[in-house]
């Protein structure tokens, strides 16, 4: 079952692709090679926004691209998918610096934004979501973790906000 029987939204597909997202949906993942998001999620080209980065973490960027996303592109939906294995999961964050630096002859400006714990930082980058005050859809945000070895889909959690009159 897919991610959008689960949220039994009404079946209002068109045929023209117009380039704003028939489901409404915007996905923020992880870049990992073994996660084919589309297949994860059951979605066809021209469903959903997809934005992906090492993590699937919600920096100043996703939130640019999520913001660009329902205020342009009128989606009002966010499926979070982190991943087992992950490797951002106890990223060496400091030994990176010193590696990045050594070549570059400075540190970059931005963290590499590793996390110890997948599911807790579904939950961090939920709470990043509900706490920004561009984005105007806060009210489902839904949070996965997809295990590489099962292929499996798992729910985490999801916003708590309600969604604004
Ligand atoms: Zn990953």
């Amino acid at each position: 079952m897919g991610i959008l029987d689960v949220l039994d939204l009404p079946d209002d597909l068109t045929t023209e692709l117009d380039g704003k997202p028939d489901r409404h949906l915007a996905v923020v993942a992880c870049m990992d090679a073994r996660m084919d998001v589309y297949r994860i999620l059951d979605l066809e080209v021209g469903e959903a926004n997809v934005i992906r980065n090492a993590g699937g973490v919600i920096t100043d960027d996703v939130i640019r691209s999520l913001t660009v996303s329902q205020w342009e592109l009128e989606t009002s939906i966010i499926v979070l998918v982190h991943h087992t294995k992950c490797g951002m999961l106890r990223f060496p964050e400091a030994e990176f610096r010193e590696r990045l630096a050594e070549h570059a002859g400075a540190r970059p400006e931005w963290s590499a934004d590793g996390f110890d714990d997948v599911e807790r930082d579904v939950r961090e980058s939920i709470r990043r979501i509900e706490l920004n005050p561009f984005l105007k859809h806060k009210h489902c945000v839904l949070g996965y973790v997809y295990d590489v070895d099962t292929g499996e889909r798992r729910f985490v959690a999801r916003s708590k906000v309600l969604e604004a009159a």
